[in-house]
């Protein structure tokens, strides 16, 4: 069978464009551009495997060069597809713990203070650094005492009570570092006259995919498709998570990278914001409360990529008090565990830089972003907090303080 993806490199009309937007092309001479990666040098790797270029490894999977595409050529599921295909498997510790969140996750929340205590040891980060190849510069997410799902299963009932109700999936970030965003969710919901139904069971598989555990990646999409569909057929809801990322791979990677029928949720799934945006404009507006902050808005790539920065725009724009400035679009460089590895700190830090820069001169008091990794990053590179759209509308919610 012969997949229209396998051969969009064939709408390539050379121009270029997709070169011209890409920021590890712009970051590193040591990566040739999305043109000669992908669609260039995708028709020789077809006919001899043997001409592959170590360069591919530099892509971050960002997804900028899609969304210039003039020809809809499919330019990073290409260079993805084709490291699974003729790269051999990392054995390299570092990635499969990168790679397994929900194994990282359960056995970090148990012990948390220990493990926040201990990461940020200066001998540690050196031994991650010497033995792991984690750069000792690089900071890690705090994680949480227990996780999201155990506080959500004290609140089910209460959430089933609704007469609306959505399907929310938390994903590693809200289950095992930030339950307060979860909260937020729940919040933000509930004065909206919806309940929350959490539907959580593994990873959405973005970190299992950038580190080539794709047999793993494809076990946990089936999961949570069946899981997800399951629960929305039950309750009749919407499908919706409030991680731009983990958004992004149940409804596109899924179908267009693991190459799996997610048909059974496709439809109902929304990024929150668009979720949200949709009731607002049908008038189911909450009451809100003034904030009081100058706020720099940074809409992450794989928002971009699905076309939802509006909806976020819009949302925080209906909140009284907030001072917004939209940052002109420019990739953070973290690309989730990209940036966590020795040999692409470097650039990692270097796309980023314009990002940074950008934000000092806007000089907020608060950065708002989509995603929890972009989040780090910005925190990890900058003196600005960063906080989700949700939070920043929970608060204005509830009166709480930001
Ligand atoms: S996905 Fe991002 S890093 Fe990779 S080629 Fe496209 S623009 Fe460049
Ligand atoms: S933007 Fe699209 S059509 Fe233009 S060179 Fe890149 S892949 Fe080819």
């Amino acid at each position: 069978m012969i997949r229209l993806q396998n051969i969009s490199f064939d709408h390539c009309i050379k121009c270029t464009v997709c070169t011209v937007y890409c920021p590890v092309a712009r970051a590193t001479h040591h990566f040739p551009g999305p043109k000669q990666s992908g669609p260039d040098t995708e028709r020789l790797r077809i006919k001899s495997p043997e001409l592959l270029d170590e360069s591919l490894k530099y892509c971050t999977n960002c997804k900028r060069c899609e969304i210039a595409c003039p020809s809809n050529v499919k330019i990073a599921d290409i260079i993805q597809s084709s490291k699974w295909r003729y790269f051999k498997k990392s054995l390299r510790p570092r990635d499969f713990f990168l790679a397994h969140t929900d194994l990282m996750g359960s056995v970090a929340t148990r012990a948390s203070l220990l493990v926040n205590f201990f990461i940020k040891l200066p001998p540690v980060k050196l031994f991650l650094d010497l033995f792991f190849r984690i750069p000792s510069e690089r900071r890690f997410p705090k994680y949480a005492r227990g996780s999201f799902l155990a506080w959500y299963k004290k609140h089910r009932a209460e959430q089933e009570a609704f007469a609306e109700r959505a399907v929310y999936f938390p994903g590693c970030y809200v289950n095992y570092n930030n339950h307060e965003l979860g909260k937020d969710v729940v919040t933000v919901l509930n004065a909206m006259n919806i309940g929350v139904i959490v539907s959580y069971e593994k990873c959405c598989g973005v970190p299992l995919i950038a580190n080539g555990y794709i047999d793993r990646a494809r076990k946990n999409a089936l999961l949570n498709i069946n899981s997800l569909a399951a629960s929305a057929a039950e309750s009749g809801a919407r499908i919706i998570s409030a991680s731009s990322s983990c958004s992004f791979a149940l409804k596109h990677e899924y179908r267009n990278l693991l190459e799996l029928d997610n048909s059974a949720i496709f439809d109902s799934l929304d990024y929150i914001t668009r979720f949200i945006h949709e009731r607002f404009l049908k008038g189911n507006l909450p009451e809100l409360k003034p904030v009081r902050l100058r706020a720099a808005y940074h809409s992450p790539c794989h928002l971009e990529r699905m076309g939802g920065v509006m909806n976020t725009i819009e949302v925080l724009k209906k909140i009284p008090g907030l001072d917004l400035t939209i940052l002109h679009s420019e990739c953070c460089g973290i690309a989730g565990t990209y940036g966590f590895k020795k040999e692409y700190y470097r650039v990692s830090q270097k796309v980023g830089a314009e990002l940074f820069k950008r934000i000092e001169r806007a000089d907020p008091q608060i950065v708002i972003t989509d995603c929890e990794t972009c989040k780090w990053q910005i925190e990890m590179s900058t003196p600005y907090r960063v906080e989700h759209p949700v939070t920043v509308l929970a608060r204005s919610i509830d009166g709480g303080k930001l």
